[in-house]
């Protein structure tokens, strides 16, 4: 841990094609939530209940693709996946294309603690959140009719890394995937590494081509780019040129270092994101 750690927090909605009348609502979402973990952490909560918190905010507004809201399969069903990581102890928790549960951060989160096993997919999930008393929805309370309608129009996953005082980092990452996704398929997001991941030195919450992410391990490469030097700025840049040199494929990461000092970048057209830093003024950006 830092010596006078300066917290910090980041949000993003998604990276990929969004309609700029859209815009301004999709930034007030991601204000929202980063303000949410922001609260946490100025009342000397932990990075890791910030992270959670913003996301659970994100995963509530159906403008989203996490949570309610969540984009549909190929068979029209929501099939969603969540990680949760804390960089000081490397605990995580995630869950892939599970059905019917409300807030997937949440149960990501219950897994986590629960620390038997690392990720649970489909049915499986299921059944521990059965065992463990977790609610389930009925799984078509969280298809909102704009998803029906816009049944070809791709928006975002949603993460957060958060720093808290005490220079804890933890990233929170959760999503319905991609649209028309084939049923069963798991993107980078609950991956450890690819989608989700923090250490002592920072953590990363990518959104995006989830293929392509996965085989650039991109969270875990922006932070060994991190650790070789760069800033969180270039660090993030780095690791998407390289997704885009590698892969050819698109996404977009949020970052932070064990400073607090936070970066983001994509090669989407769009990704909203909201950021409280050093100066601890909201700051958002697309
Ligand atoms: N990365 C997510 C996935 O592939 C999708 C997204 O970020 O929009 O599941």
């Amino acid at each position: 841990m830092t010596p006078n750690p300066q917290p910090a927090i980041i949000v993003h909605g998604g990276a990929g094609r969004i309609r700029a009348e859209e815009l301004p609502r999709r930034l007030d979402g991601c204000k929202a939530a980063a303000l949410a973990g922001w609260e946490i952490i100025q009342q000397g909560g932990s990075a890791l209940d910030a992270a959670e918190a913003a996301v659970v905010v994100l995963e509530d507004n159906p403008l989203f693709n996490a949570g309610t809201g969540s984009t549909l399969n190929s068979l029209g069903q929501v099939e969603m996946d969540a990680a949760i990581m804390a960089g000081e102890t490397l605990r995580a928790g995630a869950v892939a294309a599970v059905q019917g549960i409300k807030n997937p951060i949440k149960l990501a989160r219950r897994v986590m603690e629960d620390g038997r096993h690392l990720l649970f997919a489909g049915e499986g999930a299921l059944l521990f959140a059965r065992e463990i008393g977790f609610p389930q929805c009925d799984p078509d309370a969280l298809i909102v009719e704009a998803e029906r309608t816009r049944w070809q129009e791709k928006h975002g996953t949603v993460g957060c890394v958060a720093m808290d005082a005490d220079g804890r980092i933890a990233v929170a990452t959760s999503t319905g995937g991609i649209f028309n996704k084939l049923p069963g398929r798991v993107g980078d997001s609950p991956l450890i590494g690819c989608g989700t991941y923090a250490d002592d030195d920072g953590g990363v919450s990518c959104t995006g081509q989830g293929e392509a992410v996965i085989r650039i391990v991109m969270a875990k490469t922006a932070l060994d780019f991190l650790k070789e030097g760069a800033n969180p700025e270039a660090a993030a840049h780095q690791a998407i040129a390289l997704l885009a040199q590698k892969t050819g494929g698109t996404a977009g990461l949020i970052i932070i270092d064990r400073q607090g000092k936070i970066g983001y970048a994509r090669n989407t057209e769009r990704m909203p994101v909201a950021l409280i830093g050093s100066a601890g003024e909201i700051q958002l950006d697309s």
